[in-house]
């Protein structure tokens, strides 16, 4: 039996509170469908207390962002993305387009087609995400996006230098200075000066991702990638620090960041909470990740291998961590997870900024039925058939026609009818 030794709200429960986000982002994208540009103007205004002549960045602009940064930061950039590109590349050239002869002369295929645009979202509310950028559009490109734009929020009154350097490096298109919902409802409705996007991708706040799911079949979403969650398997292999920092580097993305150690050592449940409470003592980002430990972190203890397993399952995290003796036996045996993250030499931040997976994954327990963004999520698998023979026709033809008549769809069954007697020179018995 699983044993808490801390207990938070669960993400269900913290769902609750999230009503009145909805609310709050059903008015808004109401707004942007009827005022367009002056709608997001004034609430660019009132929440992010931004007014800028263009939310449109210009070549200049771009340039002096450019310029701020260090050579440093800007290799430091182009290694990250480099090692994004090359994955996305590595994955697209696993996905093969698929044609078949599944009857003499009846052909069945498909292709991937890529989308003709897309929206990126990058957060930088609290923090310059930059690394969304890599995410979204450098595996946008990848899968041959044409028209990639991207919107990220000023950050402390001005556009950040190294979100747009980013941005401009992954070879984004447009580049907007615009957060939160009005972002997502510019991108997904169009308003005089941004066209419309086909689909809306990356993370952000509970308000970014429930904008998302409210202008799903307006346009395709990615998946709902909203405030991080972290959960860490761990053992007596590793020690509580370890586990510690690794949860509260997740805790610090904001105040309803779950993080979540799950083990089958007492004694490294309670070494993990004596080194949590000390590194909030000197974390500079404590006041965020204590108030998300409080009341999100957990610590369960479970009986053994196989219920750590289970309960991992059920909680369907975002990130999980696997510091055990049989992390391999996790990554065969785990169906629910964003990502994975195997053994103490490697953690989510490796992941979230530099090793090349992508770091927009599914929340809420959305692993249970999507992975994360990838470069497939950038096409579609459009099917197509082709018959070569009169026999074929007629062959297929046949039980076309008796499945319609079982229907009732005469319709359908007269498509089918004419070709028999065309190809087939013949009648289709009943
Ligand atoms: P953000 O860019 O997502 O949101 C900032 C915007 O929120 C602002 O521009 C503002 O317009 C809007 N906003 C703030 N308060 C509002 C209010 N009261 N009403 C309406 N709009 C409001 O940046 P953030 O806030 O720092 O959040 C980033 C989020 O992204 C974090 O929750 C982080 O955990 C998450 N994240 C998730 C993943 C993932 O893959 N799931 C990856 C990275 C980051």
């Amino acid at each position: 039996m699983a044993e808490w030794l801390k207990r938070g709200m669960d993400v269900q429960q913290a769902r609750a509170a999230d009503r009145q986000v909805r609310v709050v982002v059903e008015a808004a994208l109401a707004d942007i469908e009827e005022r367009g540009d002056e709608a997001i103007r004034a609430m660019s205004v009132k929440f992010d207390d931004w007014n800028p002549a263009s939310f449109r960045l210009s070549e200049r602009e771009i340039e002096a962002c450019l310029s701020r940064l260090s050579g440093q930061a800007l290799d430091d950039i182009r290694f990250a993305q480099a090692q994004v590109r090359n994955f996305a590349q590595i994955q697209r050239s696993a996905l093969r387009d698929v044609e078949t002869e599944t009857l003499p002369g009846v052909f069945l295929g498909h292709k991937n087609v890529p989308m003709r645009s897309v929206g990126c979202y990058v957060p930088g509310g609290k923090y310059p995400l930059l690394a969304s950028a890599h995410m979204s559009v450098i595996t946008a490109k990848v899968a041959g996006v044409a028209r990639v734009i991207t919107c990220a929020p000023p950050y402390q009154g001005e556009p950040a230098p190294a979100i747009v350097a980013a941005q401009h490096l992954a070879g984004a298109d447009e580049i907007y200075v615009l957060g939160g919902i009005q972002a997502i409802g510019a991108m997904a409705l169009g308003t005089a000066s941004i066209a419309p996007v086909d689909m809306l991708v990356g993370p952000g706040n509970a308000y970014v991702a429930e904008a998302k799911r409210q202008t799903f079949g307006r346009v395709g979403i990615d998946l709902l990638a909203g405030p991080t969650e972290t959960l860490v398997i761990a053992d007596d292999t590793v020690d509580g620090e370890l586990c510690a920092i690794d949860l509260l580097g997740q805790a610090e993305h904001g105040p309803n960041s779950p993080a979540v150690l799950l083990t089958v050592s007492d004694k490294l449940a309670h070494a993990t909470m004596e080194q949590i409470e000390r590194l909030l003592t000197i974390m500079p980002t404590a006041s965020v990740a204590a108030k998300a430990w409080t009341d999100y972190g957990q610590v369960i203890v479970v009986r053994d291998y196989d219920e750590m397993l289970a309960v991992a399952d059920e909680i369907a995290s975002e990130h999980v961590q696997v510091m055990t003796d049989r992390d391999d036996w996790f990554l065969q045996n785990m169906s629910n997870y964003g990502a994975l993250f195997l053994g103490p030499r490697t953690n989510v931040a490796y992941g979230d900024k530099v090793i090349g997976t992508n770091h927009t994954l599914p929340t809420m327990k959305a692993a249970r039925y999507t992975g994360g963004l990838w470069v497939g999520k950038f096409l579609k698998t459009c099917t197509y058939q082709r018959v070569e023979t009169d026999e074929a026709s007629a062959r297929i033809g046949e039980v076309c026609s008796r499945l319609c008549a079982l229907e009732g769809f005469s319709g359908h069954g007269e498509q089918a009818n004419v070709r028999v007697r065309r190809y087939g020179r013949r009648n289709v018995e009943p």
